[in-house]
């Protein structure tokens, strides 16, 4: 196998040299004690190239909570099996709500906006859910394959803490339940939701993992996940709905799709070239790690390297 030089490195250095001069760094999510003990001030930042190259700075190869950015890849694992029927299950448009709300499922019938949203990716898990009986075991599957890296799992204490904390949630899948766009019983959906939710994975794995979205839908083993129109699709959602109510900001100072977690996550897609992830536990008011979106403002704006 033929590996490439790590094309990026010297950006990467420059760019978490700036970010530890930056002070005032946001907050650690606070709605569960294993993600409130996350030092605000950790950062890590990966590149995964097209051949697999991978390496990073700072903390990147410490595993975090993965939580919202598995939204991604249950997305993707989904249309892979059903394809645009999704699409009469989920909307694609941005909400301009928080990422948990409830007020515009009333108005649309129980079809969330987008899958990225809590609602929209409860009804993702679901329908992976009843094509696969298992839609959490087929996610952590699907990223030990493709981050090459067997031992990434669960975190059952995130997961039981996610259960205790999850009313919300559960009142989203009840909700859209009672409009028949939720197929499986709530508790089982939950409990698959929750689980995808506590995926601990370091930057490293998750920039790999995130390289099928770079390679226009083609795994690390050279298989097809999506057409390529697929792939387009996904990054554009990405684009358009993957850092909360904050997307069009993230566009503006990224200019790549991106998608954000509580954990202080993001990954990004630079197609054709490489993926990328970025962690740092505190987050803005709208959930995005502060110095995840300004380390990736500034890997942008020194390589060029957006879709504009
Ligand atoms: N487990 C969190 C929830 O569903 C995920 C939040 C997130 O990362 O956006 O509330």
């Amino acid at each position: 196998i033929m590996t490439s030089s790590p094309t990026y490195l010297p950006v990467l250095e420059r760019v978490a040299e700036e970010i530890g001069h930056t002070p005032g760094r946001g907050r650690s999510a606070d709605y569960i004690p294993a993600l409130a003990a996350r030092d605000a001030r950790a950062f890590g930042m990966a590149v995964a190239e097209l051949d697999g190259t991978v390496y990073g700075v700072g903390d990147w190869r410490e595993p975090f909570s993965a939580q919202s950015i598995t939204k991604v890849f249950t997305l993707a694992l989904d249309l892979a099996r059903e394809g645009d029927e999704l699409w009469e299950h989920v909307g694609r448009e941005p909400s301009g709500n928080p990422f948990n709300s409830l007020v515009q499922l009333e108005y649309e019938n129980g079809i969330p906006r987008n899958p990225f949203i809590n609602a929209g990716a409860l009804v993702v898990t679901d329908r992976l859910q009843t094509r696969t009986g298992d839609a959490a075991g087929e996610l952590l599957g699907f990223l030990r394959a493709e981050s090459g890296n067997p031992e990434l799992d669960f975190d059952e204490e995130v997961a039981a803490s996610e259960t205790v904390n999850g009313d919300r949630n559960a009142a989203l899948a009840h909700f859209m339940a009672s409009y028949g766009n939720i197929d499986n019983p709530v508790p089982v959906l939950l409990e698959q939701y929750f689980r995808q939710c506590s995926i601990t994975a370091s930057c490293a794995d998750l920039a790999l993992a995130t390289r099928f979205l770079a390679r226009h839908g083609l795994r690390a083993d050279g298989t097809r996940l999506l057409a390529s129109r697929q792939a387009k699709q996904v990054n554009a959602v990405m684009l358009t709905c993957g850092t909360y109510d904050a997307a069009g900001d993230f566009a503006y100072r990224v200019g790549l799709p991106g998608k954000s977690g509580v954990g202080g996550g993001i990954i990004a897609v630079v197609p054709g070239r490489c993926a990328l992830c970025v962690w740092s536990p505190g987050l803005d008011e709208r959930g995005n790690s502060v110095a995840g979106v300004a380390a990736l403002d500034r890997f942008t704006t020194l390589t060029d390297l957006s879709v504009f």
